[in-house]
């Protein structure tokens, strides 16, 4: 008996949804809603029969939903099938520390974490009525970003600034793109034919967004995004880690206020600050076999950043049994694997660069058979992670 899962995934200017068998994990449909609040909106909804794409102005994520409605009822599969739906969640705070049946105290706990994620949270919510208007007859799961790092310990999740204060405005370590860190942990312990409980793994999410998680025996123990997405690892656009004392610097000698820095911080950093507007690996690459100097420095300050981190993680872990990428960059770009592992070899990190250079959207090992630690790459798949916690969060 099929149970399918529709899986939802409302940002502020686009939604991304499938339709999951989660009994099969057969994919029945994917889409896109792009450009939400702009005059030239863009769905495309594929199905086993065909890509069918709607263009037409599309002002907020009502009228998203009716159009993802009407493309269902055009192009199938029927959404009346559909069993519940999965809503991904951006910032569960410290209310929401496990996948959650939306209920109104539910909604409520979310929209008064909007302060802590004002670009996510509140589209989430804007998604997850538009949707209970459609499918009220289902139940709705919220998946939080953050829930896998409801186990970090208190010494990793604390920062050190006056408690009162954190206490105050709940100012800690959350970490963000639990769904994938948690899946692909997992993943990677099937892969392997291991007891995921005896198993050390570290994960490098190396997508636009990127972040690095230590596993021990399942349970994460620490993770480099912290009460916002932008510390951690250099990305695309946002710097990862910085000295919080450029805020007050960049006042003082530039007049930017706290806003202006962040918006700098955010989007005008990372690789794309560093190269002068390059964010995408393809690219940067690209770059750099034309002998651009910029865009070298950049990926050695992004690799620099990656294995300080591995190095940490691996002293946090007390060892780890393997090292695992995933994400767009983290699947698809071998050199920045090489360059990771190469820098890693002395501690026991050591690649084969014949299984490094296959490409592939399977999971695969591409250590070599005597490497002390397994070095894997795992594609990360969100949407069918979110497609079992729903599952799961409807059958508890
Ligand atoms: P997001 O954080 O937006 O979900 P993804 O995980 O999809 O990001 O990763 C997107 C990034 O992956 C691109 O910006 C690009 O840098 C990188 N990427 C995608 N394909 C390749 C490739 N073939 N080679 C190198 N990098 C790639």
């Amino acid at each position: 008996m099929p149970t399918p899962i529709l899986v939802l995934n409302c940002g502020s200017s686009s939604v991304k949804y499938q339709v999951i068998d989660a009994d099969s994990e057969a994919v029945w449909a994917t889409g896109l809603v792009e450009k939400i609040g702009l005059p030239e909106g863009i769905l495309t909804h594929k199905v086993p029969d065909g890509e069918f794409v709607v263009e037409a102005p599309i002002p907020n994520h009502d009228e998203a939903l009716r159009l993802v409605v009407q493309a269902f009822a055009d192009h199938g599969p029927a959404l009346a099938d559909v069993v519940a739906v999965g809503h991904r969640a951006v910032h569960g705070g410290e209310l929401f520390r496990e996948t959650t049946i939306v209920t109104q105290a539910v909604i409520d706990g979310m929209e008064a974490l909007a302060g802590l994620a004002p670009l996510h949270n509140p589209p989430n919510v804007t998604g997850i009525r538009a949707a209970q208007a459609v499918l009220p007859d289902v139940p709705h799961v919220a998946i939080f970003d953050t829930a896998f790092f409801a186990t970090l310990p208190a010494e990793a999740y604390t920062y050190a600034i006056d408690k009162d204060l954190a206490k105050q405005h709940s100012i800690r370590k959350y970490g963000f793109h639990g769904t994938s860190h948690s899946y692909v942990s997992k993943k990677t312990a099937e892969v392997l034919g291991r007891d995921l409980k005896s198993l050390k793994t570290i994960v490098c999410h190396l997508g636009n967004g990127a972040s690095i998680s230590a596993v021990d025996g399942g349970v994460a123990v620490e993770t480099s995004m912290g009460l916002t997405p932008l510390p951690g690892l250099v990305m695309g656009t946002r710097s990862g880690d910085i000295d919080p004392g450029v805020f007050a610097y960049l006042g003082r000698v530039a007049g930017l206020d706290a806003l202006a820095v962040d918006k700098v911080l955010n989007k005008q950093s990372g690789m794309a600050g560093l190269t002068g507007g390059l964010s995408d690996f393809r690219d940067i690459s690209a770059q750099i076999a034309a002998g651009d100097a910029d865009a070298k420095l950049a990926m050695d300050v992004y690799l620099h950043r990656l294995v300080s981190y591995i190095g940490s993680y691996v002293a946090l872990l007390g060892g780890t049994d393997t090292l695992v990428f995933t994400a767009g960059v983290g699947e698809n770009d071998a050199a920045v694997r090489a360059g990771v592992c190469d820098r890693l070899a002395p501690l026991g990190f050591k690649l084969d660069p014949a299984a490094n250079a296959v490409r592939s959207k399977e999971p695969r090992v591409i250590s070599a058979p005597d490497s002390p630690v397994t070095i894997l790459v795992v594609p990360t798949n969100e949407e069918l992670a979110m497609a079992r916690e729903t599952v799961a969060a409807i059958r508890r």
